[in-house]
């Protein structure tokens, strides 16, 4: 069970020190390697995911990655910023699979900008393709239209496209984390107008073929965006492209109100992962101590359910999180009146400490 760990830039060294200790009392045969990425591959190797990174993300198992980005880089040219770090890993790896859980913990009910009632408790899980779709397809550009009512007219355009193997690689994906939870998967899609997503509902409804014990159902893209704000907690597991989840996967995000809650997980065909908070690297607060560890430390729990298969391990990191923030303990960005204000290694400790 080998471990690329890429702290990153900002505060990306500060939160995945936290969730290095947390595996680490878990007393698992994990092998862990440290490599350097982002802003920090380039200022060591001039290239933000330098080759030794890059071969150690291929060598292991699976890839903990803290964040990247830093004001400083940003007047680099576009191929050496350290966001291009993250876009390397998931093209060379494969990960075409992006899992984002959204949870409110009951007790952070109140950083939601929804009424507690509509989003306490609520747990769903959002699975976008994430190498295909309107993003990659070919041709795109800008050229002159040779046709329609703007001939001769400069026009922007994008292909969306999607292939059988792609649609159901995805799918399989999706049914199997549906049959891990309530067996229920809502499969968003634009199939009343874009040929690519009908295209896409035929070969769900094939595949769900193969798991008779799960409920598919279907929602176009616009519903889904109304009811994930008017009833979220009726969705548990969602399946979509990459852009519409690209969007929908935000928007739930923003549901819970807490971005340093936020675990996810990339996946390739053979659970390979890369697991990574959903915030950036935070160079506001980087260096200050005072970061919240908990998305990474929940993306490692996500590693160990879904990369090797331990579900009990991750349960227990799980757990010791909500028995933290039962504790009363909070870091700045969720931290409201009444609760304890921690820094980020204390919050790592309390996790520890509550699995010990
Ligand atoms: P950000 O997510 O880094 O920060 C947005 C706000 O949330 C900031 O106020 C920040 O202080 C706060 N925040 C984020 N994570 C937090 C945490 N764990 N604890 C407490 N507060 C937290 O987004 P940004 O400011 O738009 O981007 C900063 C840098 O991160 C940029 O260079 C951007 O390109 C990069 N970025 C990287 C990734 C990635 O590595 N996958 C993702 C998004 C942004």
């Amino acid at each position: 069970m080998k471990i690329a760990i890429l702290p990153g830039d900002g505060i990306g060294p500060e939160i995945i020190a936290q969730a290095v200790k947390v595996l680490k009392v878990l007393d698992l045969p994990l092998e862990m390697e440290t490599a350097l990425v982002g802003g920090a591959g380039y200022a060591a190797h001039g290239h933000p995911l330098p080759e030794s990174t890059l071969k150690l993300a291929k060598q292991a198992d699976a890839v903990l990655f803290g964040a990247v980005g830093d004001w400083q880089y940003d007047s680099l040219e576009r191929s050496l910023r350290p966001e291009q770090a993250i876009l390397g890993l998931r093209k060379n790896l494969n990960l075409f699979a992006n899992l984002r859980p959204a949870i409110l913990y009951p007790e952070l009910a109140g950083a939601s900008t929804l009424k507690p009632e509509i989003v306490s408790g609520l747990d769903i899980l959002i699975i976008r393709e994430l190498t295909g779709d309107i993003y990659f397809g070919k041709p795109r550009g800008v050229r002159v239209a040779t046709d329609g009512e703007f001939v001769g007219d400069r026009e922007g355009f994008d292909t969306m496209r999607y292939a059988e193997s792609e649609i159901r690689r995805i799918a399989h994906v999706a049914f199997q984390a549906a049959g891990k939870r309530s067996k229920r998967l809502t499969s968003v899609d634009k199939a009343n107008v874009l040929e690519t997503f009908q295209f896409w509902k035929d070969i769900l409804i094939d595949v769900h073929n193969e798991y008779p014990d799960i409920t598919l159902e279907h929602m176009y893209v616009d519903n889904a965006a109304m009811q994930l704000i008017r009833a979220p907690k009726k969705f548990d597991v969602i399946v979509t492209g990459n852009m519409f989840g690209d969007i929908l996967s935000d928007a739930a995000a923003m549901l819970t109100g807490s971005i340093g809650m936020l675990p996810s997980a990339s996946l390739d065909a053979k659970n390979k992962g890369l697991y990574e908070p959903s915030h950036g690297s935070a160079p506001d607060i980087a260096g200050k101590g005072i970061a919240n560890p908990l998305a990474t430390i929940l993306s490692a729990a996500m590693m160990l359910r879904y990369t090797f298969s331990l579900p009990q391990e991750a349960d227990r990191i799980e757990a010791a999180v909500k028995k933290v923030l039962a504790s009363g303990l909070r870091t700045a960005d969720i931290h409201v009146e009444g609760t304890t204000r921690v820094g980020t290694e204390e919050m790592g400790n309390a996790v520890v400490q509550m699995l010990n």
